[in-house]
């Protein structure tokens, strides 16, 4: 598990001189990563283990033959198909739709995926020096809450503050500020004013529970009780599912081995 300290609140006051707070849990092994350069680290490894990677190439249909599928997709020359023995769908935000093509009823299986969306404000630069780590709010059962966060260069931010959309898009919904300011995570920061934060970006998640629902956990189902082996599903791989990205790929990778000892 991760290591976890207690501190008092004069601990805490020591570490974080401007939080407020009774007490606070200390995860000392907590970190942020650049995600763009572990892509690139992941995209280094996959090549040189011989994988191809097809960009701006869309799967559009997929169907079951003897040996195993065949992928029918898209791309900017027209379409074509190729075919596979083991299918990993691990498409996010439409990885639904995806395991709908091979036949699989969502509904029936509970994969349908809501869309959620995360808006982050960035917090005036006079003020991001006055924290020195990533600050949580006590979470609740639905979530991490809006939190402290720093991105590479030390900017600090704000989010995310989640709630559910119908169609994906990335524009920040400005009036949901006042939400953000009155969230738990803004208590403990008496220092930062509303007229500090700015809208920085927003993110879509795809959720496996709708609001209001008790949360579940990622999908990941080698689907061969639906009579689809070798049929890997990954859907609703919520936050945080970029830091379980290694240990997620090295059960699938077990997914793997064992259909292909069985064909
Ligand atoms: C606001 C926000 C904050 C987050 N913060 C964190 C965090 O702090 N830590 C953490 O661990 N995780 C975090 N996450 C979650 C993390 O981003 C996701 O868990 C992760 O990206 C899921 O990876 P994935 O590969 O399943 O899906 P994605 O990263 O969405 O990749 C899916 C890929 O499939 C492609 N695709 C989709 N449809 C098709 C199709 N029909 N044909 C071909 N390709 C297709 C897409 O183009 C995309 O490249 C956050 C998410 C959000 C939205």
């Amino acid at each position: 598990g991760v290591e976890l300290r207690m501190l008092s609140q004069k601990e805490m006051k020591q570490l974080e001189p401007n939080m407020r707070g009774v007490r606070a849990l200390l995860s000392p092994s907590t970190g942020i990563l650049d995600s763009q350069a572990l892509m690139r680290y992941f995209l280094d490894k996959a090549r040189s283990n011989g994988a191809q990677i097809a960009y701006e190439t869309k799967v559009i249909g997929i169907d079951k033959i003897p040996d195993g599928y065949r992928v029918n997709v898209e791309d900017s020359q027209g379409n074509f198909s190729f075919t596979t023995k083991v299918l990993i769908n691990c498409a996010g935000l439409n990885s639904d739709k995806v395991a709908g093509m091979a036949g699989i009823d969502i509904d029936e299986a509970s994969y349908r995926l809501r869309f959620c969306k995360g808006e982050y404000y960035s917090v005036n630069n006079r003020k991001s020096g006055l924290l020195n780590r990533l600050i949580y709010p006590v979470p609740t059962t639905t979530g991490l809450g809006a939190h402290v966060c720093f991105d590479v260069s030390g900017r600090m931010r704000i989010g995310p503050l989640y709630y559910y959309v119908d169609e994906v898009d990335y524009k920040i919904d400005d009036s949901r500020k006042k939400a953000l300011c009155q969230s738990a995570i803004m208590a403990a920061l008496p220092f930062i004013e509303p007229h500090d934060l700015e809208p920085e970006m927003a993110g879509v998640k795809a959720s496996p529970q709708g609001k209001d629902e008790g949360f579940r956990d990622f999908i990941i189902n080698h689907e061969c009780n639906m009579a689809l082996p070798g049929f890997i599903n990954l859907i609703g791989i919520d936050s945080p599912g970029l830091t379980s990205a290694p240990a997620i790929a090295k059960y699938v990778g077990t997914l793997v081995d064992e259909t292909l000892r069985n064909y």
